[in-house]
């Protein structure tokens, strides 16, 4: 009677970590790199403490991260925030979309969602009353028919919730996907949460189209990105949420009450680091790299591999393989032949895509040829 979240367990990258970890076998489930970040970057935080910097930041964020945030955005998108009234560092992009969720969302409001959806969307709208209208994006291309998104908006729809590019599809949005989610929004006072984490890894030279680059969306978005998947930091929680000063100040408001500020040193020593932009102008391809070499090692397997236009995440196809649901299926891999995955209907409500698991190719080579070994065996 006492739960708010009845429906809610463990996370599923929770679970399929703790699956790998019990079972000794390579985990390619949960999103995280398994290589160290950058010792330039280390060698910052640790500067930074020994100088004394271990007390509260300001509640916004520092003033040098939030304009070096603001210089990456500018030069990424041509958007202009204003570093110290519109950007604001959080404990992670998880942070940020709770935050901003928790900001403007009230009993009986209406939050629009595609899925495949990353886990926190649809339990935290409902967490603040709100109700979630699904868009079910489907295997192969996961495309989105703009027409039936529009017929799910009415006087109660409050917000959209993008996630681009798409944990766990891989896909992003193109340049007609973001012309019919304007002609959408036009005279309405929808607000769009874009979660573009995955920004920076964008393949084949494909554009990233971040929500900012629109004015007549960038006036009614909060943008929410990640340092933990720019600089392969995700244990660090840092992130950010940019956003018009009229929405940054009620996010706000929750945030001093949510976690208040962000680790002091971490931000500074983040501001040194991003003074060079190569820092992350090079993360398209590091990946790039890392996808190529997983779907190659795969490319003989019955496994069918799904496109992946961006993020660390690539779909596979096993049908070929086995009957079995995915989530029995993601087991006995993880047992059996010493692989996690994450299933892939545990993003979608009504558990589409039964027949697909998501790998992370976030990892070091030794990771990935082992991964590919034991996938091979099957
Ligand atoms: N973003 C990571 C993923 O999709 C998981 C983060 C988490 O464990 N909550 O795998």
């Amino acid at each position: 009677p006492f739960s708010k979240l009845s429906d809610v367990g463990t996370t599923i990258f929770s679970q399929m970590t703790q699956l790998a970890n019990e079972n000794e076998a390579i985990n390619l489930s949960q999103g995280f790199p398994d290589f160290m970040p950058d010792t330039e970057l280390l060698n910052y935080v640790d500067h930074f403490i020994k100088k004394g910097f271990n007390q509260y930041a300001p509640m916004g964020g520092m003033i040098g991260l939030k304009e070096e945030i603001a210089r990456k955005i500018e030069n990424s998108h041509s958007a202009v925030y204003h570093p110290d009234s519109e950007i604001t560092v959080t404990a992670g992009g998880t942070q940020a979309i709770f935050t901003a969720i928790a900001t403007f969302i009230k009993k009986d409001d209406e939050v629009i969602i595609f899925e495949p959806a990353y886990d926190c969307y649809e339990p935290t709208v409902e967490l603040f009353g709100g109700v979630v209208k699904r868009f079910e994006m489907k295997a192969p291309d996961f495309g989105i028919d703009w027409n039936t998104v529009k017929g799910l908006i009415n006087e109660k729809t409050k917000m959209i919730i993008l996630n681009n590019p798409n944990n766990p599809s891989g896909r992003i949005l193109k340049e007609n996907d973001i012309q019919e989610l304007i002609s959408i929004v036009k005279n309405t006072s929808i607000l769009i949460l874009s979660d573009e984490v995955y920004e920076n890894i964008v393949f084949d030279g494909k554009q990233h189209l971040s929500i900012c680059k629109y004015p007549e969306l960038k006036e009614r978005s909060l943008l929410v990105a990640s340092f933990g998947k720019l600089f392969h930091i995700t244990g660090w929680k840092t992130g950010y949420c940019a956003a018009p000063k009229i929405l940054t100040d009620e996010f706000r408001k929750i945030h001093q009450f949510n976690v208040f500020s962000v680790n002091t040193p971490i931000q500074l020593a983040l501001a040194e680091y991003m003074k060079n932009e190569d820092h992350y102008n090079h993360l398209n391809r590091f990946f790039q790299e890392k996808r190529d070499f997983l779907r190659k090692g795969l490319a003989d397997t019955s496994f069918e591999l799904l496109d992946c236009e961006g993020t660390y995440f690539q779909a596979l196809k096993y049908d070929k393989i086995s009957d079995k649901n995915d989530f029995d299926f993601a087991s006995e891999l993880t047992i059996t032949h010493k692989v996690a995955s994450v299933p892939f209907s545990s993003f979608y409500k009504n558990k589409r895509n039964e027949n697909v698991i998501r790998l992370c190719f976030a990892k070091k080579q030794e990771t990935l040829e082992q991964a590919i070994e034991n996938l091979s065996k099957i």
